[in-house]
């Protein structure tokens, strides 16, 4: 567990070197890196989560960059199928196939294709096109697992060199995808320039990442934490991939992880007319302040203003003897965990995600178990990590309801749900 934390001195977009901090919130342990019970004794360590906006692009990003084995690891089939991921990749590629109209045996290729456990792939293979998948080191077991399945997989980190053998292979993709992978990546420009290296003349390169606008509106602070580089938005990408040669010439807003966006890109040279949608987006973008320090100064606020709320609420609470459960055990739940300094309040994690259950949270060591415990424990109150799914969370226990159980909700406003205001929410 040999993390290594590098702190980048310059814009990973635009290569300036003034960067204005933005947001901090409290240090905190890798998101994802939930310990088998077996591993309890393990040290964890706690990293800086600062946000830092770029004063050239305004592209806002994470400066301290944390490596090692650990950060990949817990990615699993199950969450994917579970949550209706997989749907969503499926819907994505036969929209994608659709709007880009190539012919079939077409060559496409996903690079982080574990990230959505093959599900893109397979649709655009359905769709008759040619595909490749190209994991990263750590996922080797999954690259395998997906070629097992029929779905060429090479877990190699992707590199113009790695790309040039590919060419040599395979030929030219004309389309390649990168989704919820680029926003980890930190050298997003070697990255960016293998691919369009890679990529044929007419060829579009397409990336889906959770959106810097909607991230602040939707109050989804929790999405930050160390694997999550990059909070991307329409404006300094423009800039960015002009500067390489290319052209963002579309974007599609999407509705997944609390409001994403879908961007298409091509090389200068590309035939694709510029949609409106990209200024469209920029206008939206400046309107809002999404450059400016005051916007992130006033997101500051409403977390702190949240997380007094739920510490008014609780602290009491535990300390008159009352038992508080929590619901929702993913990487989400260690930045508000760590955050609004929950530890002591919370006993413990359920989450019905069967390799989270029997382990322990990032960093407090929380255990984690499967909701059946609610019933076993009768917490007096779960709070609710998993905010986004507060309605089918509750829809499902609403026997724990009718039991007198309550519900703390976080986010995105503050509040308690019990039997006799079950409905109004
Ligand atoms: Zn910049």
């Amino acid at each position: 567990m040999a993390d290594v934390i590098v702190r980048r001195k310059i814009c990973r977009l635009c290569r300036c070197e003034v960067l204005d901090l933005a947001l901090t919130l409290l240090p905190s342990a890798l998101a994802d890196e939930f310990l088998l019970t077996s591993q309890h004794n393990l040290e964890q360590a706690k990293y800086p989560l600062d946000l830092y906006l770029c004063r050239k692009c305004g592209f806002s990003q994470l400066l301290d960059v944390v490596t090692g084995n650990t950060i990949y690891l817990n990615y699993t089939h199950e969450t994917i199928s579970a949550t209706g991921l997989g749907t969503h990749f499926i819907k994505y590629s036969r929209d994608v196939a659709a709007a880009l109209s190539f012919p079939p045996s077409t060559l496409m290729i996903d690079i982080g294709s574990h990230d959505n456990d093959g599900s893109l792939l397979r649709g655009f293979k359905d769709a008759g096109y040619r595909v490749l998948g190209l994991g990263i080191d750590p996922a080797r077991e999954m690259s395998r697992n997906a070629t097992e399945a029929g779905i060429e997989t090479r877990p190699e980190f992707f590199t113009s060199e790695l790309g040039r053998k590919i060419a040599g292979a395979h030929g030219r993709p004309k389309v390649i995808t990168a989704n919820n992978i680029y926003a980890n990546i930190d050298d997003l420009e070697g990255i960016t320039v293998a691919i369009r290296e890679l990529m044929a003349d007419d060829g579009v390169f397409v990336f889906e990442s959770f959106y810097a606008l909607d991230w602040i509106k939707n109050k989804v602070f929790d999405f930050m934490y160390h694997e999550h580089l990059s909070y991307f938005s329409v404006k300094p990408l423009k800039v960015f991939f002009d500067r390489l040669g290319m052209d963002l010439f579309d974007v599609w807003p999407v509705a997944t992880k609390g409001g994403s966006m879908r961007y298409f890109v091509q090389k200068k040279s590309g035939k694709r007319t510029s949609q409106p949608s990209v200024n469209l987006a920029i206008e939206n973008e400046d309107n809002f302040g999404l450059f400016t320090l005051k916007t992130f100064t006033t997101f500051a606020a409403q977390i702190e203003k949240l997380k007094n709320e739920a510490l008014t609420f609780m602290n009491p609470l535990v300390a008159s003897g009352k038992k508080i459960a929590g619901f929702g055990a993913s990487a989400t739940t260690t930045t508000l965990m760590h955050h609004f300094e929950l530890e002591k309040n919370i006993s413990f994690i359920v989450d019905d995600f069967k390799v989270k259950q029997n382990t322990l949270s990032p960093g407090h060591k929380i255990p984690v178990f499967s909701p059946d415990v609610i019933y076993q424990e009768n917490p007096d109150y779960i709070f609710i990590f998993a905010w986004r799914y507060v309605h089918p969370i509750i829809a499902k226990h609403k026997r724990y309801l009718e039991q007198g159980g309550k519900f703390i909700v976080p986010l995105p406003e503050f509040k308690v749900i019990d039997k006799s205001n079950f409905g109004e929410t």
